[in-house]
């Protein structure tokens, strides 16, 4: 299980490397790290057992964040229409996107980053994002929202972006013309 202590922070050279593609089919180690990874994540929404564990409540990890420099991640979250957003998968890509953006109005976080970082970071407001699931089969999915936020992080993270790399410095409150503000 993971748990706080396997989460690199902000600074370690790891996160800022291209992750490399995970060979497929997956091996066992590969799919039980994805699966950890959701598991982790799950585990830090439930209450209780983040409580006993001291875990950090995340909507997403990518496996650099464990200090794995394979391309794999997991985000598991409810968007603003209540619907169930649950995914793991190997080698994600982003294969279209729309031109308009969104921003989350709270900021981002993340698992890695232990202070606040004020700005919005704008992304694309639809993605559409083809991968490998568990299993290895090929998976195709058409995100907004919240969920295509949250992945489009988690990729950023396979690239050895973070989330406060696009926050305009000058202005970290610019909106640019026509942007969605999404609320969390
Ligand atoms: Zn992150």
């Amino acid at each position: 299980m993971i748990k706080m202590e396997d989460i690199i922070r902000d600074g370690h050279p790891t996160l800022r490397e291209v992750a490399k593609e995970v060979p497929l089919p997956p091996s066992r180690e590969d799919k039980k790290t994805l699966s950890d990874l959701l598991q982790y994540v799950m585990n830090s929404q439930n209450p209780e057992i983040a409580q006993k564990f001291g875990l950090r409540a995340g909507i997403g990890i990518a496996a650099p964040q464990i200090n794995i420099s394979k391309r794999m991640f997991a985000v598991h979250l409810e968007d603003g229409k209540g619907d169930l957003h649950s995914y793991a998968l190997f080698n994600p890509k982003i294969i279209s996107h729309s031109v308009e953006k969104s921003y989350l109005t709270s900021g981002e976080g993340c698992l890695s980053v232990d202070r606040n970082i004020p700005g919005y970071v704008h992304r694309h407001s639809r993605v559409t994002v083809t991968g490998f699931d568990l299993e290895g089969s090929p998976v195709k999915l058409r995100l907004r929202g919240l969920a295509s936020i949250a992945v489009q992080h988690e990729i950023d993270h396979l690239n050895g972006i973070m989330f406060y790399d696009h926050i305009n410095l000058q202005d970290p409150y610019y909106e640019p013309a026509g942007a969605i503000p999404l609320e969390r």
